[in-house]
Parts: C-alpha cells; structure tokens; sequence
C-alpha cells in the first residue's frame, strides 16, 4: 500500500516571491490512505498588491513580447515539464490517480502548451497585435475601411480551477492566457492544490517566464473579487452552484469583467438505432461507456452520466457493461493492476453517494453503488473508494434527476429511447451539456442526431469503425478544438486553437483610409499607396521590402496560339477555351476565352525575375479569383505589391528567411480587374556583415 509523505503547508506565489501561510491550514488528505497529506491556506496574502503586482510588472512584460516570442517561450516551457514530469507523477497518486489518468493530466497539459506553442508561431503574425480576416470595403470610393484589431487585455487573468485536474486545468488555461500577452493569477482547488503547486514551482524555477506574469494563490481568493476591474478576465472551472456565486459577485456585474464558466454537465453518448450487437460499433460504444466511466475514477466534467440506448437493446447493453464494470480492478493505483483508483476524497464519495440516491430514486440499481466491494491493496474504511455504478431508469421522460443530477464519480444511467426523434429529446434534456457522442454506422443517422442536438453541446463526437483506431474519446477535450458547453454546461468557451486567445484580448473595430490601415496594422490594405519599386523586388532580401512597395509589369497581348498552346500543356480543352462556336453560344463567356491558369502563369512570367536572388521558393496561393473573362487581343498586365511580412524561425542548417505575402491584381488594356490573389514566397533574410 502507498505510504503517505506529509508535505506540510502548499504555498502561494505573490508578488514575486513564495509565501508560507500562518496559522494552522485546513488539511487536505491523501485519496488512497486518507492520511493527512498537506495543510492550505491563503491567510496573510495581499490580493489587491497581487492584482496590481500582475498589471504593472507582468503585464508590460508580456505586452513587449511578439506572439512568435511568447509561443516560443510556450515550447521551452513545455520542455522544461516534460523533463521534470516524473515528480508530477509521482505526487499525482496522492490525489488517486492512475498511472493513466495522471498521463491526462500531466501529458495532457504538457501538450496544451506544445500546441499553442505551434499555432502561435504558424498561424500569429510575429507582431503584439492581430488582425482578425479581411478588411471590410464600407464606401462607394474604396477610402473608408474597417478592420478588427485584438490587442491583449492590460488587467489579469484570474483562473479559477476544479480539482480533478490540476495540471491540466492550469496548462490549458495558460497557454491562451500568456500566448495572448496576459498575466496570470491562478487558484486552484485546494483538495489538489499540491500538485498544482508543484506544477508553478517548475514553470518559475525555469527561468522562462517574465517576472509576473504568473501567481499562485492556495487557498481562499479573500477579497480579490473586489478589486477586479473591466480589463480582467476570470476563467471559471467547477460546479455550477460556485460558478453563480462567483459570477454574481458584484464587482463582475458593475465593472463587466468578463467571466467564463465550465460548469458540471449531465453528457450523454447515444447507440445508434442501427447499430446491432453483431457490429463493431456495438463493441465501440460498450468500451468507450466503461473507459469513460473509470477514467479519472467518473472525475470528468465531459465523462458520459447518460446513455441512450434502443429499447430492444437494454438488456444486452445493461449485461455486458454490468459485466465489465464488475471486472474493474479498484484499487491503490501504485498496484499496476488497478484500473480505477479511488475519488479525490472521502467528502466526495459523501458527495457521490447522496447524488447517487436522488438518482436511484429515478430508477434502479444495475450493478455497483454498493458500499462494500473487493479492492486491491487499499481499505475502504481510509481510501476515498467508490464502485463503478450503472443505474437504469426506464422512464426517462418521467424524471428529472438523470438529466440534472451529476454524481461526480463514476455513474452512469442507461435509459431507453423508441425512435430517433426520443433518443434526441432525451440528450437535450441536459439544458445544455460539454460533449455528446453517437456510435452510428449510419451517416444520415449521424446528421439528425448532430443536427437535432448541436444547439445544446459545445462539442459532438460520431464515432464509427473508420474512425475508432485513432479518435480520442469521448471525454478528451482538444487544445485546436473548442471545450465548454451552453446552458447548464456554463456557457463557456475554452481553448479552440487561436480562438481561445480572444477572450483575453480586446476585439476593436478600427476605420480609416487605406493608409492608415496600412500603416497602423503593417499590412498592405486595398486602396493604400503603392510606391513604385526602384529595384525589381525579387532583387530584395526580406529585410529590405517595404509595406506596399510595388512592382508593374510590362504588358502582354493574349493571343489565340496562347490558350491553344495552353491547352495542349495543361490537357484542358473545355469548350469556353477550344470550341468557339459553343463558347460564343454560352451566356458566361460570349466568346472564346483563355483558362485562368494561363492569366495566372503569364502574370507570373511578367513579374519574375528570373534570375537566382533572396526569392527561394513560391510555397502557396490564396483569395484567387477570376473577376472576367480575358480574350484573345486583350493586353494584361500585372501589379505585383507587398501585402505582409512574417519572419519565421530557421530550423538548424536552413538559410534564414521570412514568408512574403504579395498582392497581385491582373488588369486588362482597359485597366478592369481580371484576376487578383496573394501569393506566398519563401524570401532569405539580409546576411549578418561579417565581422
Ligand atoms: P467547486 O467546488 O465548484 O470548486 C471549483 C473551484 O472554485 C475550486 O478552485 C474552489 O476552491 C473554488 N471556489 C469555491 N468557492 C469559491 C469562492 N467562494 N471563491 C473563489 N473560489 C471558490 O468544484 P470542484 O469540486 O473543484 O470540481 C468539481 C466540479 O467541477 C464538478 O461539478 C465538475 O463537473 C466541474 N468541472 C467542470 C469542468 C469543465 O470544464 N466544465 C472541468 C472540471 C470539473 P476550493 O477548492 O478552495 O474550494
């Protein structure tokens, strides 16, 4: 059995350095022994100073730092943990979990910053700002533009946390949080509060983070709410009772400071009507309901609480996930062989165990819930242990508690549905949930389902055997995908790639000339000035390109020969370019036109220079259209403009260089538009002098 080290008082981090707390702490007990394992208290911090500490000293800080810069210090943080992750596991068994459920939590929130890390650097400008999408065109005369600028927010961002993981709970708070240019004042769940503890000792001893960017608060947040004003943010994990509480507080109504909610959420995962037990799919959705029933011991706020199944199908699915459950080995998660460690503590198994007769009230018992059952090297009378449990509840139409009663452990309801149209009554009635899955081989079954209950789920899984080698579960939620749910769920949103980078900034809509536009964001806008290049720019290093400069091409006359010639190139013979007699009859072309990737390969041949210079290499082509039709006689000639410079990292031996945007418009003798696009290219950066 685990022996419990006592780790004495979990500290907080303010102000630049860490505070032990006075007085006697309340203690937190090992989940495994029950033995007191830690004591908390954030008695004798100063909220107000760390607020303030936060918003002059790391604030600035971070603010000075480029998107490029900050996802890069993303990286070496996240490498920094994976080298130091072994005493994260190690501690992580105190809080019950097993080597896998800590693999999600630690690797998981390891790998939140690898992906902001990654995004940041491919899909951020190398700037302090963004720009989100296309400039709008608001007048006639194309001098007034509007564009969406995000700058980071100047507060703090309070995070807020659950314990049921409090490494990956932090992480992928943070990630967005600093990838946006935000400080930090994390509070975690004080049940957990020591591994998350251990979790901010690292990210600090790394040396990497800006002083301030990045506080601890273990233990109560006192009279922090107070002093919270309109720039910060507080992102919110836990139950929806302290969810209310917190968002009700008055100075997040009086100063609108933005409150996100991840609540408790009562998900579902449906059998597909179609699916027999003859299928994979029917062996899918037994693994996938008893993987997400012992997960995390049942702790996950995406676990299944609700499984819909086809009446006729019950009693084969009741049977073989009563049998499976009965084989899961519970137990002290140090013993290789246990499969489901105990909850977080004995309060929650209190907590569970109510939960769990308000919902046997609603219907029966299948399997488990039972206060005496077999465990391996662990006592029930210490350890914070709860069997997995099956419920049914044959009426679900008739009682609420199975859609709103979460038993935060590992339970589950089965109840039976007639037709489709119940099975997608029935996961509504969650008001709101973070995940639903359907195990379907049936694709206009996975339509209804989605399309009947993506108003109530922030995310929705349709599993199927093509996909079932490499998906990732029902209850993972993914740093590129968005996590958070409507109604009860909180009505929260959370990560979601770069999206989750905008609840800590700030979205202003910005209007103005052309120039100004330019000038401000450092991207060329239609409609700004476009200064005629002294040197052909692909003479040009990267360093050297100027915002708008521009390159006119000499002019080409498009011949018959040149789409006939075109034609036997590329294989293309449709008729608008080889028929006339079709093409004159068609109402589009009126006439024999060239192909567009003719115009496109003849503007390239105007705007090349073609001899070896700092232009590498043309890597991509976006926003192409064809705006008319070019026919034979007609005289193109091209302008070719610098729209955008992104510097990027060399990778080691490769020659340092920067992706150029250019702007391109083809126009015809009669100076209309004919083609317009952006074309990237690979530009080598300035050489150093030597010295
Ligand atoms: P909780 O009791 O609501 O606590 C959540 C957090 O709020 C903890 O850090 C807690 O700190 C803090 N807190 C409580 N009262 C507070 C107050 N007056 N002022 C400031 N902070 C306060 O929830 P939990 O028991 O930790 O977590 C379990 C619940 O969270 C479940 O219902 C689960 O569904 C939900 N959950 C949701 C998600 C999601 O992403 N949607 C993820 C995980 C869990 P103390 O521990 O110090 O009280």
């Amino acid at each position: 059995m685990e022996t419990t080290v006592y780790l004495g008082k979990v500290q907080s981090f303010a102000q630049g350095r860490w505070h032990t707390p006075q007085g006697k702490g309340r203690p937190v007990y090992h989940a495994v022994t029950g033995e007191p394992i830690a004591e908390i208290s954030s008695e004798g911090l100063d909220f107000k100073g760390m607020l303030e500490y936060a918003r002059n000293v790391g604030g600035p800080k971070l603010r000075q730092m480029t998107f490029h810069e900050r996802a890069r210090m993303l990286k070496a943080l996240a490498l920094y943990l994976n080298e130091h992750k072994a005493e994260l596991y190690e501690l992580s068994r105190a809080t019950g979990a097993t080597k896998q459920d800590a693999w999600l939590d630690i690797d998981g929130g390891i790998g939140t910053f690898f992906v902001y890390a990654s995004k940041g650097r491919r899909e951020l400008p190398d700037e302090r700002f963004l720009l989100e999408g296309e400039p709008e065109r608001i007048s006639r005369g194309g001098t007034f533009l509007g564009h969406h600028l995000l700058v980071p927010l100047e507060g703090v961002a309070i995070h807020i946390n659950a314990f049921n993981f409090p490494c990956w709970g932090m992480l992928e708070k943070l990630a967005p949080t600093f990838l946006a240019g935000m400080p930090a004042i994390v509070k975690p769940a004080s049940v957990t509060a020591y591994v998350a503890e251990r979790v901010v000792r690292l990210l600090l001893e790394s040396g990497l983070l800006p002083e301030g960017a990045l506080q601890l608060i273990c233990g109560g947040v006192g009279d922090l709410f107070d002093h919270l004003t309109g720039q910060d943010v507080v992102t919110f994990t836990g139950s929806a009772e302290t969810g209310l509480r917190l968002k009700s507080h008055p100075t997040i109504l009086r100063e609108a400071v933005r409150f996100n909610m991840e609540a408790d959420s009562l998900n579902f995962s449906m059998l597909g009507p179609d699916v027999t037990p003859d299928m994979p799919e029917f062996e899918l959705f037994l693994n996938e309901v008893v993987r997400e029933m012992t997960i995390k011991t049942g702790q996950r706020c995406t676990a299944i609480r609700r499984t819909l199944v086809p009446a006729d199908r019950v009693d084969a699915v009741l049977e073989a996930l009563a049998n499976r459950l009965r084989e899961v080995v519970v137990g002290d998660p140090a013993n290789e062989r246990v499969q489901m460690g105990p909850l977080v503590s004995r309060d929650q198994v209190a907590e569970v165990r109510s939960r769990l007769q308000e919902l046997a009230a609603a219907g029966e018992i299948v399997c488990g819930g039972d206060s005496d059952f077999q465990l391996v090297d662990a006592d029930l009378e210490r350890g914070a242990f709860f069997a997995p449990t099956l419920l049914y509840c044959a009426h679900p139409f008739e009682h609420t508690a199975p859609h709103t009663v979460e038993a935060f452990g590992p339970v589950n309801t089965v109840m039976p549905y007639r037709d489709l149209d119940e099975a997608i009554r029935l996961a509504r009635m969650g008001r709101g949930s973070l995940v639903g899955s359907l195990v379907t081989a049936d694709p206009e079954v996975a339509r209804t389902v989605v399309l009947g209950t993506a108003a109530y789920h922030g995310r929705l899984l349709v599993l199927d055997r093509t996909c079932a080698r490499e998906n990732t579960g029902h209850g993972s939620p993914l740093p590129h995908l968005v996590h958070g749910g409507p109604g009860r769920a909180g009505g929260g949103e959370e990560m979601g790639g770069i999206r989750g980078l905008y609840r800590y900034m700030q979205r202003t809509a910005l209007q103005g000339s052309p120039d100004m536009l330019t000038a401000i964001g450092n991207e060329w806008m239609p409609g700004a000035a476009r200064p005629e290049a002294d040197v052909h720019p692909f003479r040009k290093y990267f360093d050297d390109l100027r915002i708008g400069e521009t390159y006119t091409t000499a002019r080409r006359t498009v011949t018959e020969a040149d789409i006939v010639n075109f034609a036997g190139i590329s294989g293309d013979f449709f008729y608008a370019h080889m028929d006339d007699l079709a093409a004159r009859e068609s109402e589009v072309f009126q006439g024999r036109v060239a192909h567009g990737y003719f115009v496109l390969s003849a503007a390239a041949g105007l705007f090349v220079d073609p001899r070896p210079g700092p232009v590498l290499a043309n890597y991509g082509l976006e926003n192409l259209r064809f705006t008319k039709p070019v026919k034979p006689g007609d005289t193109i000639q091209a302008k070719l403009t610098v729209k955008q410079k992104i510097p990027r990292e060399a990778r080691e031996g490769e020659r340092p260089s920067g992706v150029v945007k250019w702007h391109v418009d083809v126009t015809n003798q009669d100076d209309e538009l004919v083609a317009t696009y952006d074309i990237l290219t690979l530009v080598a950066r300035r050489p150093e002098p030597e010295a």
